[in-house]
Formats: C-alpha cells, sequence, structure tokens
C-alpha cells in the first residue's frame, strides 16, 4: 500500500510541473495595439485582446510577428476569418516554419485564426451575438466599428482593423476555402484594377483565378480601399488539412515574398497558367436530395453538359443539371447531401 502510495505521489510530482508549463498564455504578452516598426527584430508572439465576452473573459487573437534584420515590406497574413476554414492556419505554421528573420527583409505580420470563438465552436461565423440574434460573419462586416458602443462582432473587427491591421501592412494575403460540404482548388479572388493585386494573384501559383472588384465587407476589399494591396487565397475545402494545396500556399506566399525582395532569390511566374476568369454561375438544387456529380475541379465544361444528377430517398432520379455556359469548374459539393438552393457546382467563365 505504502509503495503504491509513494508511486502515486512520484507521478503527481512528475506531471504537477508539466500540465503548469503547457498553459500558452503564460509567457505570451497580451497587446491591445501593435506598432510593428517598434519591435526589435527577430519572432515575437503575442495575444491581440481584440474586445470582452459578456463573461469578462477577454477575447485574445494570436499573432505572430518575423521582423527582419534589414527593413522592407511589411506583409500580413491572416487564416480562418471564417472559424472552420483551416488550410490557412497550416499554411501560415508551415511557412513560419521554414522562415528566419536573420535572412527576412521587412516584417511578416500572421495572424493564425482570426476568428477563435468560431474555431472553438466549429463554426463559420463569430458566435457571438447581442439578444441572441444570428451569428455574424465577420468576413462581410469590415472594418468594423470603432465607436465604443455597437455589436461585439463588430467591435472585434474595429479593434482589430484599428490597432492591428491597418497600421501594419504594405500588402496582404487574406486566406479561406470553400464552405461546408464543398471544395475550391487552390483559387484566389482579384482586383486586377490594382496591378499589385494583379501580380500577386499570379506570383502566388493558383489553379484559377477570379477578376473581381470584390464584395463589400471582406477583409481584401477593406484593406483595398485603404490603399493596400490585397488579395483572398482560397485553399481547397473546410475542417481539413490538405497537405498538397497548403505546401503549394507556402511555395506562392514566398514566391511573392522573394518579387518583393523580402527574400533572396528570384520570383519566378508559375509555369502552368492559371484558367482567369470574372464571373461565375453556381447551380443550385432546386430540391433537397442525394447529388451525384459528374464533373471535378477545374473540369472544362460546356452549355448545357450533365453536371449533376439529384436523386431521391429510394434512389430515383429527380433531375438531372446541366451547365448554363461555357466554362470551368470553380468549386464542387463534397457533401452528396444536398438542401434545397444550395450550390452542386460553381462554373468560373
Ligand atoms: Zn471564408
Amino acid at each position: 500500500m505504502m509503495i503504491r502510495l509513494i508511486g502515486l505521489l512520484c507521478v503527481w510530482a512528475t506531471l504537477a510541473p508539466v500540465v503548469g508549463a503547457r498553459e500558452p498564455a503564460a509567457d505570451v504578452p497580451v497587446i491591445d495595439s501593435l506598432e510593428v516598426s517598434a519591435l526589435p527584430a527577430g519572432r515575437h508572439h503575442f495575444y491581440f485582446r481584440a474586445g470582452w465576452l459578456s463573461t469578462g473573459m477577454p477575447i485574445h487573437v494570436p499573432v505572430v510577428v518575423l521582423k527582419g534584420a534589414e527593413p522592407g515590406k511589411r506583409l500580413l497574413l491572416t487564416a480562418a476569418v471564417h472559424g472552420d476554414e483551416l488550410n490557412g492556419i497550416g499554411v501560415i505554421h508551415r511557412l513560419l516554419e521554414q522562415l528566419d528573420a536573420g535572412a527576412l527583409s521587412g516584417t511578416l505580420v500572421a495572424v493564425p485564426g482570426v476568428n477563435q470563438l468560431g474555431m472553438a465552436a466549429n463554426n463559420r461565423r463569430f458566435p457571438v451575438s447581442a439578444g441572441g440574434g444570428s451569428y455574424v460573419d465577420l468576413n462581410r462586416n469590415f472594418p468594423g466599428t470603432d465607436e465604443d458602443t455597437g455589436p461585439t462582432a463588430e467591435r472585434f473587427l474595429g479593434g482589430l482593423w484599428q490597432n492591428l491591421i491597418k497600421d501594419n501592412a504594405d500588402m496582404a494575403v487574406d486566406i479561406h476555402t470553400q464552405t461546408r460540404g464543398t471544395a475550391y482548388p487552390l483559387f484566389v479572388f482579384a482586383d486586377f484594377g490594382n496591378a499589385l493585386s494583379q501580380q500577386a494573384a499570379f506570383l502566388l501559383g493558383p489553379d484559377m483565378i477570379k477578376n473581381d472588384p470584390g464584395q463589400k465587407g471582406t477583409l481584401e476589399t477593406s484593406l483595398m480601399k485603404a490603399g493596400i494591396p490585397a488579395v483572398t487565397l482560397e485553399v481547397g475545402a473546410p475542417k481539413v488539412f490538405q497537405a498538397d494545396l497548403i505546401a503549394r500556399a507556402v511555395s506562392g506566399i514566398k514566391n511573392l515574398m522573394r518579387a518583393h525582395k523580402m527574400l533572396d532569390g528570384e520570383a519566378v511566374m508559375p509555369p502552368m497558367r492559371p484558367i482567369v476568369g470574372s464571373s461565375y454561375t453556381n447551380v443550385y438544387t432546386e430540391t433537397g436530395g442525394v447529388a451525384v456529380l459528374h464533373v471535378g475541379l477545374k473540369d472544362r465544361v460546356e452549355k448545357g453538359q450533365h453536371v449533376a444528377t439529384l436523386y431521391d430517398p429510394f434512389g430515383q432520379e429527380l433531375k438531372r443539371y446541366t451547365a448554363p455556359h461555357d466554362g470551368w469548374v470553380l468549386a464542387v459539393a463534397t457533401d452528396p447531401l444536398r438542401e434545397a438552393g444550395t450550390m452542386l457546382v460553381r462554373i468560373l467563365q
């Protein structure tokens, strides 16, 4: 009995300090504004306090600043503005493993998980709303508000925008994925009205690019409006790490950094030219049902081509869906259970 007790005490003594040491917040400074020009060269970790919960707890967002030994441009990378779009977290983590401040000119400001609350709640949206209202799509509400009143989500965005983002970036890549039950290839939204955004879109080496002025309220359009060239990089599918696409995105971002002299070496235009379009059409279900797709990502399709079939619960054909115009398959449904009015395929032209 005594030996058992001593054994237990030994196990406790070994575990106790290790558990304590694993608390990541213990030695990470909490900030509510960032000025990268004031930091010394090297790698810095922060928790950015972007508001408060009704419980009285702060909302902390992790930030990594890699400040180069030499001066240069400031590149902002953001991931998981939508809380279930995780490949971008993998992109930032893998990229940071490969970079060294001593070999960097300029500064990388990385936010590997903007929507911390959505991530924890397995939700695309920001799962806090006053009065039991709907959860908030953060990427339709940038740049938030800088007022002392207003919903938590808007104040969260306002804090990030005012005190972290707008004064610490010369260019930006906001990393997303398609939404739940669907997938993209490696794909960039960019506004070719800005030459640097257009160039960035190609340097990232995607499969496909959509040239458009962007949607109101996105981080990309808010940055562009503030005079900071930006693109939205879509990396595959949500709730998964796709190692091949993550590796390509890392390589594309390093290529962009070389083009802007942040890293040594020549930037290259990737040999495979991406498919470029300026509009797309979604083929939507009219009723719910079980979908079988007959096309895959990046496939060329022609107007009238049979792209998907919807079945009823007994396996009987409900409807055949066809391409409304010529183009290329930009996104596909990966979840065969389709609600009425949801996307089967998205065709870029
Ligand atoms: Zn997204």
